[in-house]
């Protein structure tokens, strides 16, 4: 689930927490010189300790280090864009080699230049013997197995000005950061915080404003209930009877047993909804055309109000709304109890009232 900040549920979503529990040891593999662990590890599954897990074959045998390699996640992009995460900072160029691993912003050298890679006598060099300093001065130098074509020098040309803002220093040792992490350092929140964003479904994103209602204006049940209502996830009627839950003729909405209960009608279309609606606007001298969808409603009704306070307000008197008339539902449900329209109104005043601390809108 998407994280709050995004508009999301804010529940931690099982397979990214565990992927990131995995992605530690690609971590530490990279990290880590030689620790026993490792040694073991790269005997057993014949593996290089000096090259990076992404590139080296999966081992063949299986085992928890085989399912650590493979990093299996349903979605491509998302494994990329981990792995993608370990970047290797050039310090004195002497583990880093020089074509084979990303170590600049756009990949691998050998996958940018393929033509000058085949033709290079430095595969598996590191970047430290693929120049030499000329006082305070980097020089690249490169050996090819043959003359180069006029156009493979095009190509050199290119390398070049790649690699102009590149050049080791003695002052550090090639390290591998982590770079979603400010510290560089590898952490699960910093893991599971990036890829939720990456898998938030479209519908969470394009209710992006749903973030307005993670403040802690109103208890956090109510929070979720107007989450689901805004997403269209409550288990009203409608979604019931697709689920099989309920007969497929009981679609009647209980407030008014005129349509069938879908999260529109019930918390906006529905006769008697709408004037539980009304009966706030015409509270507070306000007007209002009818919205076309949940969303819009809620954008006009926590919008009415210029003043950041009294936006607070009618978004509390939107979520004390939401959730008298989902209370209401249920009562005349499962409780066969019914309330009248104005005990319903009441209710509504009654739960703002005692978010909001005092009487709503100060009136
Ligand atoms: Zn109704």
């Amino acid at each position: 689930m998407a994280p709050k900040k995004e508009g999301g549920l804010g529940v931690g979503d099982a397979v990214i927490r565990n992927t990131a529990l995995l992605f530690k040891w690609w971590w530490r593999f990279s990290r880590e010189d030689c620790p026993l662990w490792k040694k073991v590890v790269c005997s057993c599954a014949n593996m290089d300790p000096a090259v990076m897990i992404r590139d080296q074959p999966v081992p063949t045998r299986g085992g928890p280090w085989k399912d650590i390699c493979q990093l299996q996640v349903c979605e491509p992009r998302l494994r990329e864009k981990m792995i993608s995460g370990l970047s290797m900072e050039l310090g004195n160029g002497r583990t880093i080699r020089f074509w084979e691993d990303s170590w600049l912003p756009n990949g691998a050298l050998k996958d940018k230049f393929p033509r000058l890679f085949s033709v290079s006598n430095l595969h598996g060099a590191v970047v430290g013997d693929c120049g030499f300093w000329d006082g305070l001065e980097w020089i690249w130098s490169f050996q090819w197995r043959r003359e180069l074509f006029q156009w493979e020098l095009d190509l050199v040309r290119q390398l070049h000005e790649t690699l102009q803002l590149a050049k080791p220093t003695n002052e550090r040792e090639d390290t591998v950061i982590w770079k979603f992490d400010k510290t560089g350092a590898y952490s699960m929140n910093s893991f599971v915080q990036t890829m939720q964003v990456e898998v938030l479904p479209d519908e969470i994103t394009s209710y992006s404003f749903t973030r307005a209602i993670w403040k802690g204006l109103v208890p956090p049940r109510i929070e979720l209930l107007s989450w689901f209502v805004l997403v269209g996830r409550v288990n009203t009627k409608d979604r019931l009877c697709r689920l099989r839950v309920l007969d497929q003729n009981d679609r009647l909405c209980v407030l008014c047993s005129k349509a069938e209960e879908t999260v529109f009608h019930l918390f906006l279309g529905c006769d008697i909804t709408w004037q539980v609606w009304c009966a706030w606007l015409h509270a507070f001298g306000r007007s209002w055309c009818s919205p076309g969808t949940l969303k819009a409603h809620f954008e006009s009704w926590t919008n009415m109000a210029v003043w950041k306070v009294e936006r607070k307000r009618w978004f509390i008197g939107f979520s004390a709304i939401v959730w008298t008339i989902w209370i209401e539902r249920n009562g005349r449900l499962f409780r066969n109890k019914a309330s009248t329209l104005r005990e319903i109104v009441n209710k509504s005043f009654a739960s703002a009232e005692e978010w909001i601390g005092g009487e709503p809108f100060g009136c």
